[in-house]
């Protein structure tokens, strides 16, 4: 099975700031992170998509015990892109203490940091972020 992107190159897109996501031919569907199967049908027929990389806060929590190498408070946010995926990635530029439940429904960009490779993972990886737009 050929994939339409693999993971170095969703890695490489990140690192330049792009959002390439995967359409379903089958039901129309935006994938993002891009994966082997649409999440919504499971069709194979995938096409790469640029994204815009704005969305909304649909749902978010405070990390304050935080895994070993981490630095709380923290913010982790569930994003509705504008084409209809559901990203989780770290708020940036906010401190959990300067803000509440009024965060659900904020626009959103996304953006990428590198994050690095730790025993909780395979090693170093750019992730999305979100900035509010506001
Ligand atoms: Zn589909």
């Amino acid at each position: 099975m050929a994939y339409p992107i693999t993971y170095a190159q969703y890695q490489e897109y990140l690192k330049k700031g792009e959002f390439i996501g995967l359409k379903c031919a089958k039901c129309g569907s935006i994938n993002f992170p891009p994966m082997a199967v649409c999440r919504d049908c499971s069709g194979t027929t995938l096409e790469p998509v640029s994204l815009k990389g704005e969305g909304t806060i649909r749902t978010f929590t405070v990390i304050r015990v935080a895994p070993e190498g981490k630095k709380p408070p923290y913010i982790i946010a569930m994003v509705e892109l504008d084409e209809g995926p559901y990203v989780i990635g770290n708020l940036e530029g906010i401190t959990p203490d300067e803000t509440g439940m009024d965060l659900i429904g904020k626009k959103v960009r996304m953006g990428t940091r590198m994050v690095q490779g730790d025993v909780y993972s395979l090693g170093d990886a750019h992730v999305p972020t979100f900035t509010l737009m506001e």
